[in-house]
């Protein structure tokens, strides 16, 4: 039933799901005239289930899940970071500036750079 009043056109995708849910957290914003902004988001979200120009809503659609993917992959990979950075330290070769990853606390090592061999003592 609900599948059926979306036949010929673009129906519920990403994007307005997105743009519905930014509605609901601005309602929370305490001005008076926010209800004119979250209703224009949520007319934009129906205006877009509802289009039978599906092929320019898809490219939307499609642009703005790339913007998504975007930070997602920033934002796991700056995760991914910042856990290196807990079990490894970096060191830079003095002289092939070659960047050497460490496991942390152990102690005083003597470091062998991977690129040019130059041999160094770091502690950890
Ligand atoms: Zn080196």
């Amino acid at each position: 039933m609900f599948n059926r009043m979306f036949i010929g056109r673009n129906g519920p995708d990403q994007l307005s799901l997105a743009l519905i849910i930014l509605a609901l957290i601005l309602n929370f914003v305490p001005w008076p005239y926010m209800f004119i902004i979250t209703f224009c988001i949520v007319g934009a979200a129906v205006w877009r289930m509802f289009s039978r120009n599906i092929a320019q809503r898809q490219k939307e659609n499609l642009s703005f899940m790339n913007v998504v993917n975007k930070i997602k992959s920033w934002y796991y990979r700056s995760k991914a970071r910042s856990q290196q950075r807990k079990l490894y330290k970096i060191f830079k070769c003095p002289k092939c500036s070659q960047k050497l990853r460490v496991p942390r606390g152990k102690g005083k090592v003597s470091i062998k750079c991977s690129k040019c061999g130059h041999k160094m003592i770091r502690n950890t």
